[in-house]
């Protein structure tokens, strides 16, 4: 007789799994991501940007699913869309479950496992309809291989994370550059404001936000994504999923 409590109904999808530098892989559980934590991106984006950290208000956070991950840097444009944008990143890794309740700010590095950088990729058009009418940016942020993302290094070879940089180049050419001091929220910040709506926990991923310089992705771009001085993302935009030579 099946043993029907502990026979899966159908194949279990295995984990999304980043390499880390040095040996190993680590496992995603979840991707948050934080909107509008530069002043400059808010801007282009037609929001306002706070004046001051203390009229900062609340961060705007979204999800991405655990399968968006990418990581061999080949990302097919998606079906969908006209307007493919990237986004480049600060990828923060926890390494250990936060304790229940809010976490203090000032404790939230112990939860870090290492950094990565990755591109936060966006259906600008499907997230800008989503806008215009009150509606939520799923559609527009979380699909297949919207999140490409670097091997991870980890926290213990990265000593001052305000003194670095992310730098997109696309073709060449430099489409986003911006220092991670310009955050609005820092990443003990972002990880206390995380902790008041969802119980973080190892594995988790946060994609920190992204500077100003977004703009169009089109097939056969090749991109590189620089956490500048750690580590390095390259990759290639290829053709939609379906429409290749079988
Ligand atoms: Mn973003």
């Amino acid at each position: 007789m099946t043993n029907t409590t502990t026979t899966d109904a159908i194949p279990a999808p295995p984990p999304s799994r980043i390499p880390v530098r040095g040996g190993g892989m680590f496992p995603v559980r979840r991707i948050y991501c934080v909107g509008r934590n530069f002043a400059d991106h808010a801007k282009e984006m037609g929001a306002v940007a706070p004046a001051s950290k203390a009229e900062r208000g609340q961060p705007v956070f979204f999800l991405k699913p655990a399968d968006a991950i990418v990581t061999d840097g080949v990302v097919p444009y998606p079906h969908g869309t006209h307007d493919l944008h990237h986004e480049i990143e600060l990828v923060v890794a926890l390494g250990r479950d936060a304790p229940a309740g809010v976490l203090d700010a000032h404790s939230a590095d112990k939860l870090i496992y290492g950094y990565g950088v990755g591109l936060d990729l966006t259906r600008r058009d499907l997230q800008t309809a989503a806008k215009a009418k009150g509606l939520p940016w799923d559609t527009g942020k979380a699909f297949d291989h919207s999140a490409p993302v670097s091997e991870l290094v980890q926290a213990s070879q990265v000593r001052d994370l305000d003194a670095l940089t992310l730098t997109l180049q696309v073709n060449g050419q430099t489409r986003q550059h911006g220092a991670l001091s310009d955050l609005i929220w820092n990443v003990d910040d972002i990880l206390h404001e995380l902790s008041k709506l969802y119980a973080l926990r190892a594995g988790d991923l946060i994609f920190m936000g992204t500077p100003a310089g977004v703009g169009p992705l089109q097939v056969g771009d090749a991109f590189v994504a620089r956490l500048d001085g750690i580590v390095e993302l390259h990759g290639e935009i290829a053709v939609p999923t379906g429409t290749g030579v079988a």
